[in-house]
């Protein structure tokens, strides 16, 4: 029996053994078998008492703020009473879900994302290389966030490289980096030119390449993006260097 969050997902997967069950159920009706299948798994006695659940669940990340409605999970900004916005965020909290199920975070807000951007810069202005090599990391953090954003809202976040290949990518356009950091952060993430188009710093949408995708490639860049996230996240609090 399961208590646990009920997800998008789940409810797709439960409308879809419904109907697979109709061979073995052939004298229920889909609603019915709907019910007995939400029953069994998680222990109500109502297929939409799941729906509801996940409503609430839903409904618990917004925010109402000032006439508009803010999703804290999706970051998304919209006006509850337009059908066709309540439309639009709940899909883009579905696609935000299933990208939080397979790469382990959504991708940062703008503001939380801007701060940690601000704070690379500081760090690279400072005499000392590490704190400058953390500074690069942070910026292109906030950078490859922006980017993976735009890519979980369309759809496409399987084609997106994880933060460590990103890096990769970035480097090349990444002028903004004093040269010997940038350098030495391509001996250590490596040096790809030629998919990200100059003055851009978002993964194209129609890049033909074939990403690693490699699950040691997501332990390392989930690993790198919270201890990136949570340095420059302290250090905007305390206002220092790390
Ligand atoms: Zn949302």
């Amino acid at each position: 029996m399961k208590m646990s969050t009920i997800t998008w997902a789940d409810l797709a997967r439960l409308k879809k053994a419904a109907k697979a069950a109709k061979a073995i159920l052939p004298d229920l009706t889909h609603m019915q078998r709907l019910n007995a299948i939400a029953a069994a798994e998680y222990g109500v006695r109502h297929f939409h008492e799941l729906e509801k659940r996940y409503d609430a669940q839903v409904a618990s990340h917004v925010d109402v703020d000032g006439g508009a409605d803010h999703c804290r999970f999706c970051s998304f900004t919209f006006d509850g009473t337009l059908p066709a916005d309540i439309k639009a965020h709940s899909e883009r909290h579905q696609l935000f879900e299933e990208a939080q199920a397979a790469l382990g975070f959504v991708p940062m807000p703008y503001k939380e994302r801007e701060q940690v951007k601000r704070t690379g810069y500081e760090w690279m202005r400072s005499p000392d290389p590490g704190t400058q090599r953390q500074g690069a990391l942070a910026v292109l953090l906030s950078h490859f966030e922006r980017s993976m954003e735009r890519a979980v809202d369309g759809g496409r976040w399987h084609k997106h490289p994880y933060f460590v290949e990103y890096l990769a990518y970035a480097l090349l356009g990444a002028g903004f980096i004093p040269e010997s950091i940038r350098q030495r952060l391509a001996k250590e993430y490596g040096d790809k030119p030629g998919v990200i188009p100059a003055g851009s710093t978002d993964w194209p949408s129609q890049a033909a390449i074939k990403l690693s995708r490699s699950a040691p490639d997501a332990a390392a860049s989930l690993r790198l993006r919270e201890s990136v996230a949570q340095a420059a996240k302290t250090a905007a609090e305390a206002s220092i260097a790390p």
